[in-house]
């Protein structure tokens, strides 16, 4: 039954390849892990030629190329294995490495078929059939992969909500959905090119899904009794591991460098220190008027146990954006900690500026949402120049004072300036 022996030299295939790949992996301690990356790359090129001239039958009916089954498998699962035992700024090296690679022997190729080729012997033409025939699958294929890694690491760290520390329904699960996709995927740009059939897409999933099986247990096997056991790492946020895998923290650092917070685009609180502290000093040596407003969410951290973190960060987003929209143009907000913001507002002091805290106060209460236990509020602090202080470290003290105040009164109110003895305790603003 050559369909049976197919499908013996199939698991033969895979067992070679995630063998050496794996011993590669496991020596990097002592040879680095450059020779575990350039193996994957030369092998990823077999793997589309495979792609493009081998294609076996398996039982079921089942037609497929070692090219995708045996080798894209393996390799997105090797990668998730060293996602597992190293970390996202390790893994996104031969992530991009791929994605690069490919595109520059895509564009090599094309350079190299404008050279006008001579014939070695009669029967040893230049041949570009290869190329003509898999160019287009390549870039199709290869910009899936760059996703189906990031997407098979974020549902690797997404599953330990399912199976907590288990590894093998976790790298199962994460294997047999990414694949899944992957042949969607692919199959959809195969079918536009080949013209290839439903039983391609089908009898691909099949194999692929097969594949996962045999690796899945090859990999649990080799983390649990070939790696030395790491120290329980805490779990990862997503979103911190997808910034990584996508070099968004490097985004994030150019932000922190343009005095911007990366997360709800207030100015920082490194800004605030530089452009602030001149603001006061400017508008004290001017004479001009100028508050400092602190404003503190209140209750966030039960608002974050509640709903989780990125539901806070989503909150913090939208409450900078309420605060921007009540402070004026020339009003500055920076994002001093993690709910804590400060407002310096050049031009007014004393009631305007207790009144624009208010308005900060009630928009941030009244903030619209389809959900009521999600409402938040805030505690603000309010400090003017020159009445209370002229200097900006004594104006952030008072302000800061006060916003204690206003937390200890109850929360979600205004605290500023005493008003003249006689007056109404109007200071309380709520
Ligand atoms: P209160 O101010 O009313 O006394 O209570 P609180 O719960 O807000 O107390 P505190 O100011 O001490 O805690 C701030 C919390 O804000 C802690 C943390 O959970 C949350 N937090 C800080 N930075 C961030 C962030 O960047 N994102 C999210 N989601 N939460 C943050
Ligand atoms: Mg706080
Ligand atoms: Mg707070």
């Amino acid at each position: 039954m050559p369909e049976f022996q197919n499908l013996l030299w199939l698991v033969i295939d895979a067992v070679l390849y995630f063998g050496a790949l794996a011993a590669l992996l496991r020596a990097r301690s002592r040879i680095g892990l450059g020779a575990f990356f350039c193996a994957l790359g030369v092998m990823h090129f077999l793997e589309t030629y495979l792609a493009g001239i081998l294609y076996v039958a398996l039982p079921l009916d089942i037609v497929t190329s070692p090219g995708s089954t045996v080798l894209f498998t393996g390799k997105l699962m090797l990668l998730l294995v060293l996602y597992i035992r190293e970390d996202a700024v390790v893994v996104r090296q031969p992530i991009y490495g791929l994605l690069l690679g490919n595109v520059l022997l895509f564009a090599l190729a094309y350079v190299m078929r404008q050279h006008i080729p001579v014939a070695l012997s009669a029967d040893r033409a230049a041949d570009f059939g290869f190329l003509n025939q898999t160019g287009g699958l390549m870039v199709w294929g290869t910009a899936i992969l760059f996703f189906d890694c990031i997407i098979i690491i974020l549902l690797y760290e997404r599953s330990r909500a399912w199976f907590g520390d288990h590894v093998f329904p976790r790298l199962l699960v994460s294997g047999a959905l990414v694949l899944s996709f992957d042949q969607v995927a692919f199959f959809i740009g195969l079918n536009m090119l080949t013209g290839a059939g439903l039983p391609v897409l089908i009898g691909g999933w099949v194999a692929k899904m097969g594949a996962v099986a045999l690796y899945g247990v090859m990999a649990a096997v080799y983390l649990i009794y070939f790696e030395r056991p790491a120290g329980r790492r805490t779990a990862p946020r997503i979103w911190d591991v997808f910034d990584t895998l996508t070099y968004r923290e490097r985004y994030e650092d150019l932000l922190a460098r343009t005095g911007c917070d990366a997360l709800t685009g207030a100015l920082d609180r490194h800004s605030l220190e530089s452009y602030g502290r001149r603001a006061v000093e400017n508008a004290a040596s001017a004479g001009r008027p100028l508050a400092m407003l602190l404003i503190d969410i209140d209750h966030f951290k039960a608002f974050n146990d509640r709903f989780g973190h990125a539901a806070g960060d989503t909150m913090l987003k939208r409450i900078t954006a309420e605060i921007m929209t009540n402070v004026s143009v020339s009003d500055f907000t920076y994002r001093f900690g993690g709910e804590e913001f400060v407002v310096i507002a050049d031009g007014i002091a004393g009631d305007e500026a207790n009144a624009l805290g208010e308005s900060i106060r009630r928009a941030i209460a009244a903030m619209p949402g389809d959900d009521p236990a999600k409402r938040v509020t805030a505690s603000i602090g309010v400090a003017s120049c020159a009445s209370d202080a002229s200097g900006y470290d004594r104006l952030f003290e008072i302000a800061d004072k006060r916003l204690y105040e206003a937390k200890a009164l109850g929360r979600n109110r205004v605290v500023g300036a005493r008003p003249p003895i006689g007056d109404n305790p109007m200071r309380l603003v709520k």
